[in-house]
């Protein structure tokens, strides 16, 4: 069995602190043991980030510097060509480099964020060229995102929804066997703070004759977690589950808006559409998959009549440590609870531990007919629900009743209800990681407020 020590460095140290002390706040999401990549725009042109308490640190100019050099001078198999792919404004370019420059980089920014390293901490020219207030910082993409795959992991999800449908059978034959997926829409792939109109389109009501065109009146949120992939496969080759790890660059939040009534009536037969592609927002730091080590735990246990994995799927390591336990939050405020002061509200909270599939399974299954995988594309897991009642990741779970019985309207704060989003409603995904003996990290928000169509 693989075990967590084999997968720690020093940069998981929880003892560890950094010169930039609002790094050492215990409330941080991004303490020096996160590292995330992030990017911000300025003068018109992208530079890529990591971020660290309330700092952003421009990874393009420190990367040029002789004191990032010198750690990577130190590592035994220098990656060449890191300085320039992190200059480049271009995550993708950092991706295609593997973990191995990865671990590098994580290496190399944890010494020098480190409180003990002089290098950047008393070179106060190079840090005012580096470092900059997060707060005055628009951040961006961290590149174009060439592809973007939704799945339906949860089998918690599937089992909900489908009793909507199919009270007696509600998970479909399939389900257990094989990862569900669609191919979703890269070029509507937002970042956090993006306002999202309300889409228009086809809809049914179940006692017309004829659809109408119109506003969305069922407007959804789905709470999800996404990986960026890091190296690819060229196609017609695949990716063996032992080392679908190494494919995979971050993870990052994923909010997948969804209009129930167009999915509704568009969905058969070949999935969702236009239902979806109107807008997907992601959260602006992508936490490293060497930041999540000491949260990983084993796969969610197959009981009962659940069938044990094909063979392609089935890997001891994977099945040991392939779940993440990155406990997921969606948070919803109204105009009228900005208005009045209050804060946001919290609808649901789980945990990615809870998936029927991993991400390596997720991922080895995409490429397993020699679909090439490119480095930067978006895989995401589909609404993480758990088996609790307040683990429901989106309205349509958590408004639902029973077979026949109306939806039951979630009660905020001030006593406005909600079954969908009304225009105005802001919706708040957070994401954070705590295990014993490690210091606690955060994704940061992924948030989006729903802006009125005209009819
Ligand atoms: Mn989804």
């Amino acid at each position: 069995m693989t075990t967590h020590a084999s997968h720690l460095d020093q940069t998981h140290d929880a003892l560890l602190s950094s010169w930039i002390t609002s790094a050492n706040d215990p409330a941080t999401d991004f303490p020096i043991q996160n590292l995330p990549y992030c990017a911000f725009e300025e003068k018109g042109v992208r530079r890529l980030a990591t971020r660290i308490g309330d700092t952003i640190v421009d990874l393009g100019l420190l990367a040029a510097s002789p004191a990032f050099a010198a750690c990577l001078a130190k590592e035994k198999a220098p990656e060449p060509g890191i300085a320039l792919a992190l200059a480049s404004g271009d995550l993708a370019r950092v991706a295609v480099l593997g973990r191995g420059a990865g671990r590098a980089i994580r290496r190399a920014l944890s010494h020098l964020f480190n409180a003990s390293t002089p290098d950047l901490r008393d070179d106060a020219a190079l840090r005012a060229k580096v470092c900059k207030d997060a707060a005055s910082c628009t951040l961006v993409l961290t590149h174009r995102i060439g592809d973007y795959t939704d799945f339906y992991a949860s089998i918690d999800h599937a089992s909900t929804v489908g009793a909507m449908f199919r009270p007696d059978n509600p998970l479909l034959p399939n389900y257990t066997w094989v990862p569900i997926g669609y191919h979703g829409r890269a070029s509507s792939i937002v970042i956090s703070g993006t306002s999202v109109r309300r889409p228009r389109g086809q809809t049914k009501a179940d006692d017309a004759n004829a659809p109408v065109f119109g506003p969305c009146k069922l407007l959804d949120y789905e709470l999800e977690v996404g990986a960026f992939i890091g190296r690819g496969n060229a196609r017609g080759s695949s990716i063996p589950i032992g080392e679908a790890g190494e494919h995979i660059l971050g993870l990052c939040l994923v909010n997948d808006w969804s209009a129930r009534d167009l999915q509704k009536w568009e969905y058969q037969p070949l999935g969702p559409f236009l239902a979806k592609n109107f807008a997907t927002t992601i959260s602006p730091y992508i936490v490293t998959l060497d930041a999540l080590e000491p949260f990983r735990v084993p796969a969610r246990p197959r009981t009962g009549d659940l069938p044990a994995p094909l063979p392609y799927l089935d890997d001891d390591a994977d099945q040991n440590r392939g779940g993440f336990d990155i406990r997921v939050e969606a948070w919803i405020d109204t105009p009228a609870m900005r208005s009045a002061g209050q804060g946001p509200a919290r609808l649901s909270r789980g945990s990615l531990r809870h998936m029927y599939w991993t991400l390596a399974q997720m991922l080895t299954h995409h490429a397993s007919n020699g679909c090439n995988l490119e480095p930067g594309d978006l895989i995401a897991s589909g609404t993480v629900s758990g088996p609790e009642p307040d683990a429901r990741g989106c309205l349509l779970e958590l408004t639902w009743d029973a077979p026949g019985k109306p939806r039951k309207p979630v009660t905020l704060p001030g006593g406005e209800t909600r079954t969908f989003l009304q225009d105005g409603d802001r919706v708040i995904l957070r994401g954070a990681c705590e295990a014993e003996g490690f210091r606690r990290i955060g994704f940061g928000a992924c948030e989006g407020t729903i802006t009125p169509v005209e009819g």
